[in-house]
């Protein structure tokens, strides 16, 4: 039987962007951020306007290398790997206009972590990417899919998305997801 189609984003649901950019704060600053200041998606927005500071923060996170060290959250890999048995699984990730290596150390960073046959769609139009399944923590990417498609949507719950549609199911753990795939 044909598997069912399962697109999943990586940054905020497979790889920790956010504890990424807190490090590269850290080091020009050696201010720790603490994750609760991240109310909204753009990171560096949440922060006190200092224009010195964001210019060096935006070259180091845009520096070659920079998205190859962002570390995989806890559990995630071998979650993702439990939906890779069932599903036909595609990561949909965006790429960095910013960062000129970003796709190819993503793709790299994927192969790492989950194969050479790992199935990655670099792209930010999400919504006309086809799937059975959509898993996101972008308000943006998860209303627009819901709208243009009719798999089940899923928003894995952060600060920043609270205030995504209603009806979208809302995870806040892979044990939370399993349960509405019945893959408990
Ligand atoms: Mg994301």
């Amino acid at each position: 039987m044909k598997k069912q189609v399962f697109l999943i984003d990586c940054d905020g649901i497979c790889a920790d962007f956010d504890s990424a950019f807190i490090k590269s704060f850290k080091e020009l600053t050696g201010v720790q951020l603490k994750n609760s200041i991240f109310t909204k998606y753009d990171l560096a927005s949440c922060l006190p306007r200092n224009k010195k500071l964001e210019k060096k923060l935006y070259k180091l996170t845009n520096k070659p290398g920079w998205c190859a060290k962002i570390k995989p959250y806890p559990g995630a890999i071998k979650a993702i790997k439990k939906l890779m048995r069932k599903y036909d699984l595609y990561f949909v990730t965006a790429s960095s206009f910013h960062n000129p290596t970003w796709t190819h150390e993503r793709e790299m960073w994927l192969r790492k972590h989950f194969g050479d046959n790992v199935q990655t769609i670099h792209t930010k139009h999400k919504h006309m990417v086809y799937g059975d399944f959509f898993l996101d923590d972008k308000t943006e990417n998860v209303e627009n899919w819901y709208f243009h498609n009719n798999g089940t949507v899923f928003i894995w719950d952060k600060l920043y998305n609270k205030d995504c549609d209603k009806n979208i199911q809302r995870v806040d753990s892979w044990e939370q997801l399993f349960g509405f795939l019945d893959l408990l």
